[in-house]
């Protein structure tokens, strides 16, 4: 994992650990999904969720910049963000 990835990790473990939940324990999800953010960063210029749709209207887009509007809810109800990357 990179530098900046690995920076990325670092702050979505305190993010978690700050809204008492914690970040999936496979390093290969993790690894995997923060690929999607930066991949998806690079084409379209925001970390949006690589699970879900860009639609590329930026009103909309914008409830999927990871951490998305959804996460909490997925926790609370499913214990998981639908990408698997926060956990209860
Ligand atoms: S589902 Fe999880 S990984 Fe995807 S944007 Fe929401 S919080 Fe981030």
């Amino acid at each position: 994992m990179g530098e900046k990835a690995a920076r990325l990790v670092e702050e979505y473990k305190r993010y978690a650990k700050e809204n008492r939940f914690s970040l999936n324990p496979s390093k290969k999800i993790v690894e995997g999904v923060i690929t999607g953010l930066f991949e998806n960063e690079k084409r379209h210029g925001e970390k949006y969720c690589p699970c879900r749709m860009v639609t590329g209207k930026k009103e909309e887009d914008k409830k999927i910049i990871c951490p998305c509007i959804y996460h909490k809810k997925e926790i609370e109800t499913q214990g998981h963000c639908h990408c698997r990357l926060f956990f209860r």
